[in-house]
């Protein structure tokens, strides 16, 4: 059998970036489940990842010789208010792997314990969140919107204790980055000049090394990050997705998803949902997301100002232009996306007029209370030729659904290539989404003991845009008593 074998870059910067530090014991780790596909793109012995040296890897308790465990420090905006040190509280660093392709990803444990980050914190993860985790980040994966993965999850064989009593678990993360705009700020807002520059040397370097040779590789490095969240916003949107906790320390600079803590995904639709119990304010709600995501990169721009140009007016205006340019390209994405979804024919000379329909077909849902996903997944059955019945009957007010689909097929009528506009519709509009309440009737199955519901979940997901018979209830929102009103971190 084949160990890991880490190769530890972060770890090479200075010892200010991190705290040197192993995970703690787990008392009896038990795995729950190893993401093969994903072991296989980093040609991983799945047959040692099974071993018990490969659980107490997952676990934390004993790591590979290759392994320089650390916590990574960062600073963020949460909710608005600046917070100088939050970091790593409960997740190690373990270090990095490269794919076939060459892309190096981060190996990191979530729950693993306490660090000098961790303030009053355990250092632990409840087997829900690691679930949820497990179960969302993959669905994003075979949807094909960034994100981290997930390469294991473990019981930990410990309580937390959290409501009530809860089993302990930790959940093993692969990410492109674990660098956050929150990264950026613990050294700028410390006046920690050659802390930012080595850490966008950094960046550069590893995620972005074309930008090497541009004329200002910083503010090039800035447009980068801004123009990857202008399109991962947007395809957000396009999913009903919202992340719930949209602070700077959970946005990361390549645009993955990270950080899957409160999220959820709509049912119902409407443009000012929230379900963060602790967003009362609405400040991630669905439809704001692009605007925080804009915010937190203004303080993204903050950071670097000092290396954008000596001349800080200069600075400002270039970062003011490259923000300008975020709001241009998620307007795109976003005109585009839903284009796709709704069958439109995408061309520059359409685009207001897309946009005018895309804002008038989300305000008849809002009105009528629609469910998001079937919505779209009905609408794709309806432009392959079905009946129209079960999309009407997801309006509140059927005549509305009737007069909206009238205005659709005249829109659809003037397509010459219908069946390729049906074809990305398909790709589109996915059929199996992780509904709030399938994830926590998994959560509860799993905390009973019951993990089948969880891995039948995870692998009906794996395939979110196919027909999968015998399925179909996974489809269906949910019955009023199974409604999910509010999520927790
Ligand atoms: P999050 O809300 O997950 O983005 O975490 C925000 C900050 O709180 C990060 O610094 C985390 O490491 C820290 N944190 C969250 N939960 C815990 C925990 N159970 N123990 C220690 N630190 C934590
Ligand atoms: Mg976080
Ligand atoms: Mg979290």
């Amino acid at each position: 059998m084949r160990p890991i074998l880490f190769e530890n870059t972060y770890a090479a910067l200075p010892e200010r970036f991190y705290q040197r530090i192993h995970p703690e014991q787990a008392p009896i780790p038990e795995l729950i489940r190893v993401n093969e596909a994903l072991a296989e793109a980093f040609n991983l012995d799945i047959d040692w990842l099974r071993s018990a040296d490969g659980v107490a890897m997952f676990s934390g308790s004993r790591l590979p010789e290759s392994s320089q465990a650390i916590a990574m420090a960062y600073a963020g905006h949460q909710f608005g208010g600046l917070s100088p040190q939050l970091g790593d509280g409960r997740a190690h660093l373990l270090g990095e792997l490269v794919d076939s392709h060459g892309v190096r990803f981060d190996v990191h444990l979530k729950g693993s314990g306490r660090t000098a980050f961790s303030r009053r914190g355990d250092g632990k993860a409840a087997l829900g969140p690691v679930l949820r985790e497990y179960i969302v980040s993959e669905a994003f994966a075979a949807l094909g919107i960034p994100a981290t993965r997930t390469l294991a999850a473990v019981l930990t064989g410990e309580h937390v204790f959290r409501d009530g009593s809860v089993p302990g678990a930790v959940l093993t993360r692969m990410a492109q980055s674990h660098v956050r705009v929150g990264t950026f700020q613990y050294f700028a807002i410390r006046n920690d000049r050659e802390g930012v520059t080595l850490l966008a040397d950094y960046v550069i370097e590893r995620h972005f090394p074309e930008l090497r040779q541009a004329e200002n590789p910083y503010l090039a490095l800035f447009e980068a990050v801004a123009l990857r969240q202008a399109e991962l916003i947007a395809r957000w949107m396009g999913i009903g997705f919202i992340h719930g906790v949209m602070n700077t320390d959970n946005m990361q600079v390549v645009g993955e998803t990270i950080d899957f803590g409160p999220c959820a995904f709509m049912d119902r639709f409407h443009p000012d949902k929230v379900f963060s119990s602790i967003d009362a304010a609405g400040r991630y709600a669905w439809n704001r997301q692009s605007r925080m995501a804009k915010w937190n990169l203004a303080r993204l721009a903050e950071a670097l100002l000092p290396l954008i140009d000596a001349d800080q007016t200069k600075a400002i205006a270039a970062a003011e232009a490259v923000l300008a340019q975020f709001s241009e390209a998620f307007r795109n994405h976003y005109v585009s996306i839903y284009s796709a979804k709704l069958g439109l024919a995408e061309a520059d000379e359409n685009q207001a007029d897309n946009e005018a329909f895309i804002r008038q077909t989300l305000s008849v849902l809002a009105d009528n209370a629609v469910d998001f996903t079937l919505f779209f997944r009905h609408l794709t059955q309806v432009a392959e030729g079905e009946e129209e019945g079960a999309l009407v009957a997801l309006f509140a007010d059927a005549g509305a659904g009737s007069r909206w689909l009238e205005l659709w097929r005249q829109r659809l009528a003037d397509r010459p290539d219908r069946e390729a506009a049906v074809k990305l519709m398909k790709q589109s509009n996915p059929i199996y989404i992780p509904r709030n309440h399938r994830v926590e009737q998994v959560i509860e199955q799993a905390q009973q003991g019951n993990f089948a519901p969880f891995h039948e979940l995870v692998d009906l997901l794996s395939h979110p845009f196919d027909e999968q018979p015998g399925f179909e209830h996974y489809e269906l929102p949910p019955e009023p008593h199974e409604e999910v009103q509010e999520t927790f971190c």
